[in-house]
């Protein structure tokens, strides 16, 4: 049963998304932030007229040892700053590091409700793991006592036995990131319903929850996806701060990078897959708390409302 508060809180999500998905006017003009930039997808993102389905949009994961000259890819409909690497090494050209684990920390007691509709919310996500660092970044989360949705290309969990677990035993969330990483705009529905099913498996096989976040690797849109998404449970879910953590690889500016571009109610992007992301994050949630922010998970920002099939680029937020 869905509380009629809860359908003005979804219907007031839409709208935001309806919003960034359609009207350019929003977003911070992408030329200014990738010059000579590809315009491979501004044509079909007119076509579209926005909303749910679209052409690319930037998610500049595995950009570890992306050429110089990469090609950016741009959506004039979204507000997101789009960097997609020409060439994106597979995913597991990233190290794989023992994952023994330490014990994990006791976990933090369980904080009173928020109600992002009233409160300052912002969701910190993690994209690309489980990787080498993982584990410090939940360590890291549950000594400052905030929770964060980490993102994983499923594929490489077996590389992390009981990272996952260990997310979810500290309050984190976990979602899925695809399989393998492959640009999911390019796959055929029914590759894409395979792809997402069996990473689903895998997440669930080692966290017990079912899986019902996903984020599509580069941040792409498509029929296609969002028919996938809908047919599994997913809320696709995109971003509208990327704290350009891949590119600058320097702690200072990723919270630099943040703590211009927020505002109540935005996801934020960053990878743990950087030693300069993981040295930014405890400055990071002391700045946005310094701020008035209160940080939760995407779960928490939607008002534990998300609905299958729909892109989410931002969640609740107090009126302006
Ligand atoms: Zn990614």
């Amino acid at each position: 049963m869905i509380k009629e508060t809860t359908v003005g809180r979804l219907l007031a999500i839409s709208v935001v998304v309806v919003l960034l998905g359609s009207c350019a006017t929003i977003a911070k003009p992408l030329s200014s932030q990738t010059p000579g930039s590809s315009s491979t997808s501004a044509s079909s993102a007119s076509s579209t007229g926005g909303g749910v389905s679209g052409p690319l949009v930037g998610d500049p994961e595995f950009s570890i040892s992306a050429s110089p000259t990469a090609v950016s890819t741009q959506l004039s409909t979204t507000p997101l700053p789009a960097s997609t690497p020409e060439s994106s090494p597979a995913v597991d050209s990233i190290p794989v590091a023992d994952a023994t684990l330490d014990p994990a920390p006791p976990p933090v007691p369980a904080a009173a409700p928020v109600d992002c509709s009233i409160q300052k919310c912002v969701a910190l996500t993690l994209d690309d793991g489980p990787s080498p660092l993982s584990t410090s970044f939940v360590d890291v989360l549950q000594s400052k006592g905030a929770p964060a949705s980490f993102f994983v290309v499923a594929n490489r969990i077996a590389n992390y036995p009981g990272v996952l677990r260990r997310m979810v035993d500290g309050g984190q969330t976990v979602g899925s990131h695809s399989l393998a990483h492959a640009h999911p705009a390019q796959q055929s529905a029914e590759a894409l319903l395979a792809d997402n099913s069996r990473s689903d498996e895998l997440i669930t096989a080692e966290t017990g929850l079912p899986v019902t976040l996903y984020r599509p690797p580069y941040g792409e849109r498509s029929d296609a996806i969002t028919a996938v998404s809908g047919q599994l449970g997913l809320a696709q879910i995109l971003w509208n701060v990327d704290s350009l953590d891949w590119q600058s690889r320097d702690a200072n500016k990723v919270v630099e990078q943040v703590m211009t571009t927020v505002r109540p109610g935005s996801i934020i992007l960053t990878h743990d897959l950087y030693q300069s992301t993981l040295d930014a994050y405890p400055i990071l949630i002391d700045r946005l708390r310094e701020a008035g922010y209160v940080i939760v998970t995407i779960p928490e920002l939607l008002g534990g409302a998300s609905q299958a099939g729909v892109t989410y680029f931002s969640g609740l937020a107090p009126p302006a």
